[in-house]
């Protein structure tokens, strides 16, 4: 017999978010002390690790009453949270506004478009700044009543990674993790993931890959950002940590160049088949050097956020053909 919950049923594709593999590197890294296995958040059926964020964020409005049916939501987002609310609100009847910094690649705009979503482009402005894509998102919510889904302040974003990416993770490395290696935009992966996996095991160490250029690898070191420089790696860094980023859950920074980030991310494509953007080059990167350090064979975890199907117009990727 069936058990009642209060819950409807996840159907279709949505029922296939998250629950991503978790494998091995084969050649990166090979003859280190300990083993590199990678997160592969990339597989999601919107290309990344945001699926998971943007159907929680959802699910959680609906619950509480706030979303009517074709309302419209939106998301102050580089492009992966847009992709995944597009995903969602299409098979869910919502419409979706995405204002994103024009830095972003061109690739994840024409994505959202094709997706249905309306893309707002800001200049690439700082926080305080009035013309900030997430103070644009924020004022055009409020004055067209639009429900703001708000990954850089909302608690559902580190809760998803601590019901779900986190316990994915202990189970699929059989219960022994030595570190967990993330990159940060919102902080949500890290301070959930982070978070669950020192509950479980306290000796882990949660490591946060921080582009040079972005100001978190120093907060980390000492609570205060540091210097804010230009990087072209895309949705992680920033100027300063957001409110959902916790340092509690982390224990150190390493600092990878956009050289060393996009070099890797080469080596995942062409030798281990890992079909991903440049942030999960930062994650191994840093992944090597914890490995590369480690007493214990204990794996390493790194995250890989997204698909590299939305870098091809990037210069950095064209420069490998
Ligand atoms: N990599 C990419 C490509 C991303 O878009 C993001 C999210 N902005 C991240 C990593 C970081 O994830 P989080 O927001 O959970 O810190």
């Amino acid at each position: 017999m069936a058990v009642p919950s209060e819950e409807p049923p996840r159907s279709g594709i949505l029922a296939h978010i998250g629950h991503t593999p978790l494998v091995p590197l084969l050649h990166i890294g090979r003859g280190l002390p300990a083993p590199i296995l990678v997160k592969c958040e990339h597989l999601n059926p919107g290309g990344s690790v945001k699926d998971r964020l943007a159907l929680a964020i959802v699910e959680d409005a609906e619950r509480r009453g706030l979303l009517a049916p074709g309302a419209t939501l939106c998301e102050a987002t580089a492009g992966n949270t847009g992709m995944g609310l597009a995903l969602v609100a299409a098979v869910r009847g919502y419409r979706l506004v995405c204002v994103m910094p024009e830095k972003m690649s061109h690739d994840k705009r024409a994505a959202l478009s094709s997706l249905g979503a309306q893309v707002v482009m800001t200049p690439n402005a700082p926080p305080d700044d009035p013309e900030n894509f997430q103070q644009v998102a924020r004022r055009l919510a409020t004055e067209n009543g639009w429900f703001l889904t708000d990954q850089f302040c909302t608690p559902v974003n580190a809760r998803i990674h601590e019901e779900t990416t986190g316990p994915e993770i202990l189970a699929q490395a059989g219960g022994s993790v030595g570190a967990f290696v993330a990159g940060v935009g919102t902080g949500g992966t890290i301070s959930g993931v982070g978070r669950f996996l020192k509950r479980h095991l306290p000796s882990v160490r949660i490591v946060l890959a921080d582009p040079v250029g972005s100001s978190l690898a120093a907060w980390v070191e000492s609570g205060v950002p540091g210097g804010d420089g230009p990087y072209l790696v895309e949705g992680i860094g920033a100027s300063r940590p957001s409110v959902i980023l916790d340092r509690a859950a982390i224990d150190q920074a390493e600092r990878i160049s956009d050289e060393e980030s996009f070099a890797v991310t080469q080596r995942l494509v062409r030798e281990e088949g890992l079909l991903v953007g440049g942030s999960a080059g930062t994650a191994v990167a840093a992944a090597l050097r914890i490995a590369a350090r480690a007493d214990r064979a204990d794996p390493v975890v790194a995250l890989l956020p997204d698909s590299w199907d939305r870098y091809f117009s990037q210069p950095w990727m064209q420069a490998w053909r």
